[in-house]
């Protein structure tokens, strides 16, 4: 399998409970590398244009409030299949759902304050990690 980039954020719910390290624990454990990081303020513009495509679902709103309502940690993952790979480190986006395991089974909080984002396939990944991250920031 090729060696892929994915686009990762801790999300507010898991920055406010001082989770970060133990965030970053389990996708180290899993064999991904965190090759760029760092801790922002999201703007509502940038939310808004980063969750454009749920823009008509009914929680949007409440998906943009969430993630401009704290500090989040915006982070480039490497490694084999990282995409993929990630989904499943991270679990499923319900955490009563989530494998045992997963982030989201150990730290979620609800669908929504769930902890952490990836990306789902090749070409949002290259998009979102274009959003936040100029090439000279990401050291694999
Ligand atoms: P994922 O983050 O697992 O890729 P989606 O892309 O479907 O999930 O949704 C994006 C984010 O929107 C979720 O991670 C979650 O924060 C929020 N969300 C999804 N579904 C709901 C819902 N039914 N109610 C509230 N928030 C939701
Ligand atoms: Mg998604």
């Amino acid at each position: 399998m090729a060696i892929e980039r994915t686009f990762s954020i801790i999300k507010p719910d898991a920055t406010a409970r001082n989770l970060t390290g133990a965030v970053n624990a389990i996708i180290e454990k899993a064999g991904l590398r965190i090759v760029a990081q760092k801790r922002i303020l999201m703007t509502r513009a940038q939310a808004e244009t980063f969750y454009a495509v749920h823009k008509a679902r009914p929680f949007f709103g409440e998906l943009v409030d969430f993630m401009i309502s704290g500090p989040v940690v915006v982070q480039v993952l490497e490694g084999e299949g990282a995409i993929l790979k990630y989904r499943d480190v991270m679990g499923a986006t319900d955490p009563s759902k989530a494998a045992d395991g997963t982030i989201r089974k150990a730290h979620a909080k609800s669908i929504g304050e769930n902890s952490v984002h990836g990306s789902d396939a090749a070409d949002t990944a290259a998009i979102e990690i274009a959003q936040f991250f100029s090439g000279n920031e990401i050291v694999g």
